[in-house]
C-alpha cells in the first residue's frame, strides 16, 4: 500500500528554503528510504510506501540517531504548547525598490570647472543592503521561542512542523524514540514507515512543555 497524502509537500517541508544548497535542494533515496534534510532537520520514508521517483545516492552518510525511549505525544498536546509561545509580526526582506537591489546609487558632482562626474553612492533609502524590510500583517512565532519535551528543548519552529508534518500524513500522536544528553539529534516516530529527526535547541528557558507520556512498543501507527 502507498500513502495517499501529499508526498511533495511533506518532504518539500523538511528541504533548504534557500535553494542555493546543493548539498540537500531534493529528497534522494538511499537503503530503501527516501530521505529530505536541510542537514537540521530530516524525514526518513520508505520507499516502497511512496509514489514518486527519487534519485538515489550514495553520497551522504545520513542515518537516524538509534531509538533509546518510547514517549507518546498527541497532537493536541503539541497544538497546546504552540499556543503558549511568543508570537511576533512577521516581517520579510524584499528588493529596495530605489536601487533595485544593489545598493548603489548613481550621483552626478559638477566641479568648480563644471564638469560633470558620476560617482556611485550607497544607496540612501536602504543605506546600501539593497534592501527593505516589510511587515506582512501575519503573526508567526518568535523565532527565538523554544518547547520543552521531556528534558531537552526544540525550537518551536520545529515542533510546529512535526506538527505539519503529523497534519499532512494524518495521525493524532508520535512517540519520541531517540533522545540523550550526549546526543543533539531527537527523533519522532510518526508511524513504522516515516521518522522525523530534530535538532535540539540550546535554549536557556522554553515557553511552553510538551507533556509526555511512556509509550507502548508497537503502537499500532496509521497503516499505509
Ligand atoms: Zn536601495
Amino acid at each position: 500500500m502507498k500513502y495517499k497524502f501529499d508526498e511533495k509537500k511533506l518532504l518539500g517541508l523538511f528541504l533548504y528554503d534557500y535553494g542555493h544548497h546543493k548539498l540537500y535542494s531534493a529528497p534522494f533515496l538511499k537503503d530503501g528510504y527516501v530521505y529530505a534534510s536541510d542537514a537540521h532537520k530530516l524525514i526518513r520514508i520508505k520507499a516502497d510506501t511512496l509514489n514518486g521517483q527519487y534519485k538515489s545516492t550514495t553520497d551522504y552518510s545520513l542515518s537516524l540517531a538509534n531509538e533509546n525511549c518510547d514517549f507518546l505525544i498527541t497532537r493536541k498536546d503539541i497544538e497546546e504548547a504552540l499556543a503558549h509561545v511568543p508570537q511576533v509580526r512577521e516581517t520579510i526582506f524584499t528588493e529596495c525598490p530605489e536601487c533595485e537591489g544593489s545598493g548603489v546609487v548613481l550621483v552626478e558632482y559638477v566641479d568648480k570647472e563644471g564638469e560633470t562626474h558620476e560617482l556611485e553612492a550607497d544607496c540612501p533609502v536602504c543605506d546600501g543592503s539593497g534592501t527593505k524590510e516589510r511587515e506582512t500583517g501575519k503573526m508567526i512565532l518568535s523565532p527565538f521561542a523554544s518547547i520543552a519535551i521531556s528534558d531537552f528543548k526544540l525550537c518551536a519552529g520545529e515542533v510546529q512542523l512535526l506538527l505539519e508534518t503529523m497534519k499532512i500524513i494524518g495521525v493524532t500522536e508520535v512517540h519520541l524514540v531517540s533522545f540523550s544528553q550526549t546526543d543533539n539529534r531527537v527523533v519522532f516516530r510518526i508511524d513504522e514507515n516515516i521518522s522525523v529527526m530534530f535538532t535540539r535547541s540550546n535554549s536557556e528557558k522554553a515557553d511552553a512543555v510538551i507533556p509526555v507520556a511512556e509509550g507502548k512498543n508497537n503502537q499500532p501507527g496509521r497503516k499505509s
